[in-house]
């Protein structure tokens, strides 16, 4: 059976990239979903955890401050005694803004219907005014604080968040409302910082969804759950819930959100994280290692052709010559002869075949022993192949028997040919282990005839050594068979018919 090397190449090619494939992808699929899980069970919520607990201390602090104003004695007494002096109660809202560093504090008095704040008194409270809705509202809650955002008059109209608290006295009467104010601004290069520093988006929406506060990053892409792409549908679950893990598709990435409910705010805190920046690590490890497969499968293919190839052709060499004289074996003529036959088809040339056979060989085995033999047939086989062309093709045909097979070589040039061989063989006589060893060959030649075959070419070069042989051998005979005309005419007529 024939090796194809190309075969076994491409087999282990596939082998190669099929494993590599797919243990790559096993673990490209293996690391995406633990970092999923990761994000989604332990980044993410931590993230959350610290935004929130930052939150606590940088928002939750004026609600603080608020409900520390509202139970101060000094303002309570203040509103008692009858809102006299009302410098003390700038002064007292002025320590409190500085020492907070709110951008503004008031009080309005439920009495009075006086809007006191810093500078002193801003105005009066009056029910009929839109802007003034949000006192009648705080009045009527039923929670002690809200947080409110609005435009400050106090402070050339700068959205606000503000914190209101209502004020009671020592018997529960309400007194009015107190507070402090946060520039929205403020705020968000807030939640922006946080954005930078934990590399989330962070957003919050009150109970109905809608966005209250968002890091700028987010800006501009829905006012509300309902209208961001992706999360509409999650809206109702989200809103229902207090602290949730969720995952949603945006621009064809899969988001992880985490939700948390801040009461204080009445607000819901969702910080999401775009797997994608995490996820591309994984993909240039992929990249990185389906690179190296293809570099070990490419040395690997290349290490194993040559290695093949040139296995192959040392099989090919060793099954087609002989060990011990390097002449082609003889079942390896068929091909050898239709490859000559066909190129001197081509090019109107003769092909003649010369078979030898050395005479009483037999004696040598006797006599010297058959080292002796074999070292006389490589030295035979040295002599013949000084004397012949490159492409004249030199087989062993049998024990002692050798045929020649001659491209581009009509009947006359083989027989001189041959002469000059049987000279060759016959002077100097070899020698072996300082004995010398008189040896003659007998040869019988043919030039083939274009209609016939290889068998009948090699039968009649047979009878013309088979006639050397009995003329008493050392001698060259042509084949009895062989018509005289020009050989190279002969491959012509049978190229034609
Ligand atoms: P003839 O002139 O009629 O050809 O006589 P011969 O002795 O040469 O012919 P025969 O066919 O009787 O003997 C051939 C001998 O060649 C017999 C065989 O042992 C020997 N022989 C064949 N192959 C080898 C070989 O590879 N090495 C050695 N040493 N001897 C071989
Ligand atoms: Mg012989
Ligand atoms: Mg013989």
């Amino acid at each position: 059976m024939r090796m194809k090397p190309n075969r076994i190449v491409l087999w282990i090619c596939l082998l190669l990239v099929g494993g590599f494939l797919v243990t790559s992808l096993a673990s490209y699929f293996v690391s995406r979903a633990s970092l999923r899980r990761e994000i989604d069970q332990n980044t993410l919520p931590l993230t959350s955890d610290n935004i929130y607990s930052e939150i606590q201390r940088d928002l939750l602090r004026p609600i603080f401050i608020s409900s520390l104003m509202a139970h101060d004695t000094f303002l309570r007494d203040w509103i008692l005694d009858g809102e006299q002096e009302p410098e003390r109660i700038s002064r007292y809202l002025k320590e409190i803004q500085s020492k907070y560093d709110t951008v503004t504090s008031f009080f309005v008095s439920e009495k009075s219907r006086i809007y006191y704040h810093s500078n002193g008194i801003l105005k009066k409270v009056d029910p009929a005014e839109e802007r003034d809705r949000w006192y009648f509202r705080v009045r009527e809650m039923a929670a002690e604080h809200e947080i409110n955002v609005d435009p400050d008059m106090a402070n050339r109209d700068a959205m606000t968040i503000f914190i209101n608290h209502k004020v009671y006295d020592y018997a529960g009467n309400y007194l009015g409302a107190t507070g402090v104010g946060l520039t929205v601004s403020a705020v968000k290069a807030l939640i922006e910082s946080y954005r930078q520093r934990f590399n989330r988006d962070i957003f919050f929406v009150d109970p109905q969804g809608k966005l209250t506060l968002s890091s700028t990053a987010f800006a501009g892409k829905g006012q509300s759950l309902q209208q961001i792409p992706g999360l509409a549908p999650l809206a109702e679950t989200i809103l229902g819930g207090d602290s949730l893990a969720l995952n949603y598709q945006r621009d064809g990435r899969t988001v992880h959100l985490n939700t948390r409910y801040i009461k204080e705010f009445d607000w819901i805190l969702l910080v999401e994280q775009d797997e994608g920046r995490a996820l591309s690590k994984i993909n240039h490890a992929l990249m990185f290692n389906l690179g190296i497969c293809a570099l070990v499968t490419l040395v690997v293919l290349l290490i194993t052709y040559r290695a093949l190839a040139s296995y192959q052709r040392r099989l090919e060499d060793w099954a087609a010559t002989d060990k011990l004289t390097g002449a082609y074996n003889r079942k390896g003529i068929d091909s050898f002869f239709d490859q000559t036959r066909a190129d001197c088809q081509r090019s109107g040339s003769a092909i003649s075949v010369i078979l030898f056979d050395l005479d009483h060989f037999k004696r040598v085995n006797d006599h010297h022993g058959h080292q002796a033999g074999d070292a006389v047939l490589q030295e035979v086989a040295r002599r013949v192949r000084a004397e012949v062309r490159e492409s004249d093709l030199f087989f062993r045909w049998g024990g002692e028997e050798f045929l020649l097979l001659l491209k581009g070589c009509p009947l006359e040039s083989a027989l001189e040919l041959a002469e000059k061989v049987r000279a060759a063989i016959g002077t100097p006589p070899l020698s072996y282990e300082g004995q010398k060893i008189p040896m003659t060959a007998s040869f019988g030649v043919a030039e083939f005839l274009g209609g016939e075959d290889l068998d009948s070419l090699t039968r009649r070069v047979d009878q013309a050594l088979y006639q050397a042989k009995a003329k008493g051998r050392n001698r060259v005979e042509s084949s009895p068979d062989q018509p005289r005309m020009p050989a190279a005419a002969q491959v012509g007529i049978a190229a034609q018919g």
